[in-house]
């Protein structure tokens, strides 16, 4: 499923509201019912997550996501508000949507990872596209926009917490709300990064991000410590302007409190099951999960 999307695009996350875990709350604040002026996207993103979490109208039928707030739709969200323990009043009210966010974020069933059309495919995945726009991709649900932030060695996000990286591709910028770090990454694989901390920690193998999002500056630095062993404790490093650490969609995974996973039955969890959310592993790099695997 294309749950995310990504630049390029006239509306890219709302366009791509045919499937499910979209931030809705953030940006559908208002009340959706039967026989008002609804937003047709909004009313989209609604009837698209009550799809994935598998509420039906009271025929026992899937929803037609074409923004139309009717009857069945009306069905559906009762059904949901149901389970949820709100009041059973039919209208998708912010607590509603929030609950359905809540839910999505939480759904503990495979992943399928994102592909977005607009990236360069490269070993087990895919990749950005040099000097890209990718800045209207959304914080998934459960991450945080970083706005404002500087970043380690040079870059700085700005008030709507977009990066333009060295070679001019846009990212906006988000941490895991799960990552104690709280370590910047591409709102590309926001969702994706969500899903997996959150898999992890249902496992009980809570993790910490040590280095997602870098800066040319950065990993030049480190690729220095590296090649001089005099820093970082000589870890192999990319070449600067080719780390996928620059476009924010690779992650340097530890355990929740910094520890290294190398060896661990949270690596092996990893292995198992982190390629179910787009990320997988450089084999010379117990650390380095990333959207491609290098
Ligand atoms: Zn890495």
């Amino acid at each position: 499923m294309t749950a995310l999307a990504f630049g390029g695009l006239a509306t890219p996350v709302l366009s791509s509201s045919a499937e499910a875990a979209q931030p809705i709350a953030s940006q559908c604040p208002s009340n959706y019912q039967v026989g008002a002026k609804n937003n047709v996207t909004c009313v989209k993103l609604i009837q698209a997550g009550l799809n994935t979490l598998k509420y039906t109208d009271n025929s026992g039928a899937k929803l037609a996501v074409d923004g139309d707030y009717g009857t069945k739709t009306k069905q559906a969200i009762i059904k949901f508000q149901k389970a949820k323990g709100l009041s059973q009043d039919g209208i998708a009210g912010p607590k509603t949507i929030a609950a359905l966010d809540k839910a999505l974020v939480n759904k503990p069933t495979t992943y399928t990872p994102y592909k977005p059309g607009n990236v360069v495919s490269s070993g087990s995945g895919w990749t950005l596209k040099n000097g890209a726009d990718y800045s209207s991709v959304q914080c998934a649900s459960g991450s945080t926009l970083m706005k404002n932030t500087t970043l380690n060695r040079g870059g700085k996000t700005d008030a709507n917490g977009i990066y333009k990286n060295y070679n001019g591709t846009k990212l906006r910028v988000c941490y895991v709300n799960l990552d104690p770090k709280h370590t910047p990454i591409a709102s590309v694989i926001s969702q994706n990064a969500v899903a997996l901390f959150q898999a992890a920690k249902n496992a009980n193998y809570p993790l910490s991000m040590t280095s997602g999002l870098r800066s040319y500056q950065n990993q030049q630095y480190l690729y220095s410590c590296y090649i001089h062993k005099n820093c970082n404790n000589g870890n192999t490093a990319a070449k600067p302007g080719t780390s996928n650490h620059e476009n924010g969609i690779a992650m340097d995974l530890a355990t929740a409190k910094g520890g290294s996973i190398k060896g661990t039955a949270t690596f092996t969890w990893l292995k198992n099951n982190a390629p179910k959310y787009g990320f997988y592993n450089l084999p010379s790099e117990a650390w380095h999960w990333s959207a491609s695997g290098k």
